[in-house]
């Protein structure tokens, strides 16, 4: 056995996306504890500067020391008291994982499903929460990557208010990406993740939680089940101004990476970096679309950071993909579920949008269609 030295590759999938070497290089700096003093300090930029990605005041802000499944898995196991009648919106595969969730914590999951690649019905979620006027939460996904599909968070937001729910926010992939108001929005529990637009190393969870949500975990009437994710034990460690106790080992490297990540996209100004998804997707779109490839989702709803395009007639899949990641260090990702075989997810998320990368994957790709 030797050193592990990965190719080098250009990564327009799904997740991760490419890590700016900034953030590498930040990883790369010596660990110390992780009740140092220069290492709280460090903790309090990036509870500042995420509050600022999700454009709130939440005091509880913090990333959750596993990826973005275990943000996920924060919010139900916290919000989710047993019995509890959860709305769940299912447009793809991560709605399903959220149903999941619903059911392992023990709430009672009521489904509204809509065809894989079509956003979230507003219309069709109002007449559910109608219907259960005993419902105590609203889970969506904001950005589905399963399919490239974005949702209307705002109105859905709203009406789980009118409707006295909280919400849950799936937004992974639209962090740092796309349009995204926690607070505007009065968005009650969201969790993100860093290997998405974020562009830092994949195995960490940004999440945030409202006055509101809070205050439902505090009047719980059973413990969260689950250790780790309790966050009443997790902010003793990373909560406000009072002295940090030990709860777990922060992943003391992985965090330079998200302080580095984080610092870059002030840097940047979020908007800009909406603007730019917006524009390299429209470059991108007008490239494949040249070549007759075809979108998934409708212009009105797609997400700039993951195009899904239907692979044209008698391509085979899985020789496309390999030659892009072998001849040309190029991944994209492959289809899920039912689109398996028969779309490819191309990303453009957080340091992959650029320039160079979109005119990589044009060439390339027109290169082995040819070809093949
Ligand atoms: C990637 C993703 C997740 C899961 O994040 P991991 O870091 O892979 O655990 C959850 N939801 C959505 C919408 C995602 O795109």
């Amino acid at each position: 056995m030797k050193s592990f030295n990965p190719p080098i590759r250009t990564l327009m999938g799904p997740g991760p996306s490419d890590v700016h070497p900034r953030i590498l290089s930040a990883m790369a700096r010596p660990t110390i504890g992780h009740l140092d003093p220069a290492f709280v300090g460090m903790m309090d930029e990036i509870k500042t500067t995420l509050k600022y990605a999700f454009k709130t005041e939440n005091e509880l802000t913090m990333p959750v020391s596993a990826p973005g499944s275990a943000g996920m898995e924060t919010c139900f196991a916290n919000l989710v008291d047993p019995g509890d009648k959860v709305v769940v919106c299912i447009n793809g595969v991560f709605g399903m994982r959220m149903k999941e969730n619903i059911m392992r914590f023990g709430g009672e999951a009521i489904v509204v499903e809509d065809d894989w690649g079509n956003a979230v019905s507003t219309d069709k979620v109002e007449q559910v929460l109608k219907n259960n006027k005993d419902a105590k939460i609203l889970a969506f996904v904001h950005a589905e990557t399963s399919t490239g599909a974005r949702s209307d968070a705002k109105t859905l937001c709203k009406l789980a208010h009118q409707y006295n729910c909280i919400s849950i926010v799936d937004a992974v992939t639209s962090l740092g990406g796309i349009e995204l108001r926690v607070d505007d929005w009065e968005i009650d529990a969201v969790y993100s993740g860093t290997q998405k637009c974020l562009s830092a190393m994949p195995g960490i969870s940004p999440i945030s939680i409202s006055e509101r949500a809070l205050a439902k975990i505090k009047n719980r009437k059973t413990p969260v089940t689950s250790w780790f994710l309790d966050l009443n034990l997790v902010m003793g460690y990373w909560g406000g101004s009072t002295q940090r106790t030990y709860h777990h080992t922060a992943p003391v490297n992985t965090l330079y990476g998200l302080h580095e990540s984080l610092l870059m996209l002030a840097e940047e100004g979020i908007e800009n970096a909406w603007v730019r998804h917006q524009k390299n997707h429209q470059i991108l779109s007008d490239g494949l679309e040249a070549m007759r490839i075809k979108f998934l989702v409708k212009k009105a709803h797609r997400l700039p950071q993951l195009n899904t395009v239907f692979i044209p007639k008698g391509v085979d899949d899985g020789l496309v993909r390999n030659t892009l990641l072998n001849d040309y260090n190029l991944e994209i990702g492959a289809g899920l579920g039912a689109y398996a075989g028969k779309v490819w997810r191309i990303g453009l998320m957080g340091h992959a949008c650029r320039l160079e990368n979109i005119s990589l994957c044009l060439s390339a790709l027109s290169a082995v269609l040819d070809k093949g």
